[in-house]
């Protein structure tokens, strides 16, 4: 339920204009939602998700109206990389149990922290592991090698070839621990 400012608005209270007169501009990663002088609060953050910042969460009307302004072709936010949380998520993604937004572990490159109902923190570092272990599989190098293959200097991202001429043997991020 929306509380609004004026209890005098709330009989003349249309949800269905309050979204058609809502404007959506995008700020970082989220859709701010302008619900309207007579809706408090007026401003609303609504993520990727589909869930609001305010306490109606998945259940707020400026969720519906994002769902519309996308529906027109209305801008997207940007697609935050695969291991940045834009808000904490509300389960686990290591054990499915409930999880918390944990400030301590927010940074700048990876977004929200979170820990784990069951395990705690522990769960959050295992999750970052396996995003740095992904990450390795798709470019296990620091510095590829340098080969002449074919007549041609490249650079080996797929490594070195038998038939390869090597200038240059490359490094690996797993033997800097990088
Ligand atoms: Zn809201
Ligand atoms: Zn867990």
């Amino acid at each position: 339920m929306i509380v609004l400012s004026n209890p005098m608005v709330t009989r003349q209270f249309d949800l269905n204009s309050i979204l058609r007169d809502a404007t959506i501009c995008i700020s970082g990663y989220f859709y701010v939602v302008d619900l309207g002088p007579e809706v408090q609060p007026r401003a609303h953050h609504v993520g990727k998700d589909k869930r609001c910042l305010c306490s109606l969460g998945a259940d707020c009307p400026a969720v519906s109206a994002v769902a519309g302004h996308l529906r027109q072709g209305g801008e997207r936010t940007p697609e935050p990389p695969a291991d940045y949380h834009i808000l904490a998520p509300e389960t686990c993604p290591i054990c499915g149990a409930p999880a918390y937004f944990e400030a301590k572990l927010s940074t700048r490159q990876h977004g929200a922290g979170w820990g784990c109902s069951k395990k705690g923190n522990s769960h959050y570092w295992q999750e970052r592991s396996r995003f740095i272990a992904q990450a390795l599989a798709a470019n296990p190098w620091r510095f590829p090698p340098v080969v002449v293959r074919d007549g041609k200097q490249i650079n080996a991202w797929d490594g070195i070839l038998p038939t390869d001429q090597v200038l240059s043997p490359g490094l690996l991020r797993a033997e800097i621990g990088a």
